[in-house]
């Protein structure tokens, strides 16, 4: 596909902070309750749920880019909880049988962003999550908004992509990508 295709996102449009003392102890509160939750299931071998395949090549640098430079809109949803659930834990547990649940807490709490988005994700910080895609809930991994999904759907894949993102007037752009192996 020749041509330069739009690809268009949401933005967000907002401050950093350090995070509040109250939000952190809401979201302790909230891990805590997902290992518990953990704990009271039956099988918890079977909450691990399959993993998103990690995009790769220029399909990658281009979501990447999608997200940079919307800066997290979505991200907003994770409020106090970062999608975090049993399902998370039980995958988190299994890949680090050594730790016991206040270990398991404090590697995500030593994850919070130093400064995050205000009313978003306390993982949302300037660089984007900080949590990483193996403390992440599958949610995380797995989402793509319209704009975004609506690229991954293109019968063939373009030879140059630009992020458009776009909210309330503003607008923000990325630089013009082009697919490695596109004739200039
Ligand atoms: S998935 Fe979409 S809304 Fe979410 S950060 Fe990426 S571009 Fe923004
Ligand atoms: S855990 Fe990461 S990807 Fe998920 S909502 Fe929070 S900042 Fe966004």
């Amino acid at each position: 596909m020749s041509g330069t295709v739009l690809v268009t996102v949401p933005l967000l449009n907002e401050t950093l902070e350090p995070p509040p003392r109250g939000r952190v102890r809401a979201l302790k509160r909230h891990l805590i309750q997902s290992l518990r939750d953990l704990r009271a299931a039956k099988r918890p071998d079977r909450l691990i749920q399959k993993a998103a395949p990690e995009p790769v090549g220029f399909t990658a640098a281009v979501l990447g880019a999608g997200c940079a430079t919307c800066q997290g809109h979505c991200c907003k949803g994770g409020g106090d909880h970062a999608f975090i659930d049993e399902r998370t834990m039980a995958r988190t547990r299994r890949d680090n049988p050594d730790l016991d649940a206040r270990a398991v807490i404090g590697l995500y709490l030593a994850r919070l962003a130093p400064r995050s988005y205000k009313s978003s994700c306390l993982f949302h910080g300037s660089d984007g999550c900080t949590l990483g895609r193996a403390l992440r809930a599958e949610l995380c991994n797995a989402y793509y908004c319209n704009g975004l999904q609506d690229f991954l759907k293109l019968s063939e894949m373009p030879e140059r992509v630009q992020i458009i993102a776009t909210r309330k007037g503003i607008e923000r752009r990325s630089t013009v990508m082009s697919r490695p192996d596109a004739h200039q």
